[in-house]
């Protein structure tokens, strides 16, 4: 195990979208990246994971790929194995990977399987990264290999939001958003901060298919700030959290939608 001299940052499922928008925000505020994602070829650098890890070295920045799907446990366990291996250390880990139903469908029709697909990746997946990476900070944090981890949740407005014709996503974020509080509350104990960022409507692949009806919504009056939101609005709040900014706010709710979430009259 040879420990890294620059703090190191896992972000989930950052080959594309606000995963890559936080990778490359925390490689230029100094993180070294660990760039996970569910399909990783190394062979291609125009797009996905190696994309990223090219942009940032080309910056001068330092990352490096980690291939696994965050809903298997052995790939989990990969994941901290590679971390040990590579690094011996982890300060912050960014749970952002996350999927929407492959088809809408009506509540009364959706079905079992979808449930349980965006259920593992959504919802259980980050519950037991999270477990596992806790307790290894907290013995690195102990060694004093690491000085101040941080644990960042990457939600939705979909967590109070109802959208009945994509439950099991909101379902799953309302889920994940009690993961971050009980972490948050759980490792005060240790001085690792926890935070949950709520994006609203980013303009992301994941969004694309649903791209027109949301411009029209938009230009309609739904959001008080109108306009998309970028993956770079996400990230500013992420780098922030990761340097230190926000550490007195454990457990705290950061929405970034462009005023979405405001009751208005
Ligand atoms: P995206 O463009 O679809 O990107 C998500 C990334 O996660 C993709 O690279 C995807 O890989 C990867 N991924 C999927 N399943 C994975 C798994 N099992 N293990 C590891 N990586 C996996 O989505 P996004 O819009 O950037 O969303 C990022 C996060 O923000 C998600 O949690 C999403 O729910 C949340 N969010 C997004 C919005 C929005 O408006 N875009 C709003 C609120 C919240 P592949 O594409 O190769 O499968």
């Amino acid at each position: 195990m040879a420990a890294s001299d620059l703090p190191v940052a896992l972000v989930t499922g950052a080959g594309q979208g606000i995963g890559r928008g936080i990778a490359l925000r925390l490689a230029a505020d100094g993180f070294c990246v660990v760039v996970n994602d569910v399909v990783a070829d190394p062979s291609k650098t125009d797009a996905g994971a190696y994309e990223v890890k090219a942009k940032i070295e080309a910056a001068g920045g330092r990352a490096e790929v980690c291939r696994a799907d965050i809903a298997s446990a052995s790939d989990r366990r990969t994941m901290l194995d590679f971390l040990a291996d590579r690094f011996g250390r982890l300060d912050v880990l960014v749970n952002n990977a996350g999927v929407a139903p492959r088809q809408r469908m009506d509540i009364l029709e959706a079905t079992e399987e979808s449930y349980d697909r965006v259920m593992a990746i959504n919802l259980k997946g980050p519950h037991f990264l999270t477990q596992a990476v806790a307790r290894r900070m907290v013995e690195w944090k102990n060694a004093g290999v690491v000085e101040q981890p941080r644990i960042a949740f990457i939600t939705s407005v979909s967590a109070y939001a109802s959208s009945p014709n994509r439950a099991e996503y909101c379902v799953s974020k309302a889920g994940l958003s009690m993961v971050a509080k009980l972490y948050a509350d759980r490792l005060a104990e240790f001085g690792i901060p926890v935070i949950e960022i709520r994006p609203g409507i980013i303009e992301t692949p994941m969004t694309s298919v649903v791209k027109e009806r949301y411009d029209a919504m938009i230009a309609g009056g739904l959001l008080p700030t109108a306009r998309w939101g970028r993956p770079d609005d996400v990230a500013r709040v992420v780098g922030a959290f990761a340097r230190g900014d926000l550490d007195y706010s454990t457990g705290q709710v950061i929405e970034v939608g462009g005023g979405f979430g405001l009751r208005r009259l």
